[in-house]
């Protein structure tokens, strides 16, 4: 993608998860990788109201090369792309269900949302978590690197999501599937539910993910 075309679909992407709801405040932040650095959203932004021409870009490296400062939180991002090499689009929210299962008790090995839905499988797959840093804590960095290395779908604890996708669509549709499997998890608290089982989720994996 030409470096015009990723920061006009940065903003729309932006205005977007505002619009249904995803982000609020100046909470969130996204990035687009380019040929030569990526570009990440401005601190202190509100994701619906961002400029093409304010994007942070930054080398492969992190250091800002123009724009306003980044986000606060774009090492999480720089953590993912330096690890996958398939990611072009990162989104990172605190939705509000997201958010909420975040700080859920969760049991270690156990998954972190159980695979209610084929979607969920097909978009989402294998949900990591990472346990909880407070911000600016170098542990956190670290803890994200390990675990992007296999999951393009990553949860930290007490905060929220962070998506990796090979477009910004992706991401997002994986960020939307997140959020409403993690609304059906509360919706049916208290219900006895039979999430797909290893043998459904394995059948959806051989065909529908690589
Ligand atoms: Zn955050």
């Amino acid at each position: 993608m030409r470096e015009s075309e990723a920061r006009e679909a940065l903003c729309r992407m932006g205005e977007l998860l505002v619009r249904r709801g995803l982000v609020h405040g100046s909470t969130g932040n996204l990035s687009v990788r380019l040929d030569d650095g990526w570009l990440v959203t401005p601190t202190n932004s509100s994701l619906g109201e961002l400029d093409p021409a304010r994007l942070s870009r930054l080398d492969s490296a992190g250091r800002l090369l123009d724009g306003d400062q980044p986000s606060k939180e774009a090492f999480l991002h720089r953590c993912v792309y330096d690890v996958r090499g398939d990611a072009t689009a990162i989104i990172h929210t605190h939705s509000t269900h997201c958010a909420a299962v975040s700080c859920l008790d969760h049991k270690p090995g156990a998954p972190v949302l159980p695979p209610l839905t084929a979607y969920y499988v097909m978009r989402v797959g294998d949900l990591a978590l990472v346990p909880y840093y407070r911000p600016g804590d170098e542990r956190l960095a670290l803890a994200v690197k390990e675990v992007a290395v296999k999951h393009a779908a990553i949860l930290l604890a007490n905060h929220g999501p962070v998506i990796a996708g090979k477009s910004l669509k992706d991401a997002q549709y994986a960020l939307e599937e997140l959020e409403e499997t993690a609304k059906l998890h509360f919706l049916l608290h208290g219900h006895p539910t039979r999430p797909l089982t290893a043998e459904q989720v394995a059948e959806l994996n051989v065909h529908f993910r690589n």
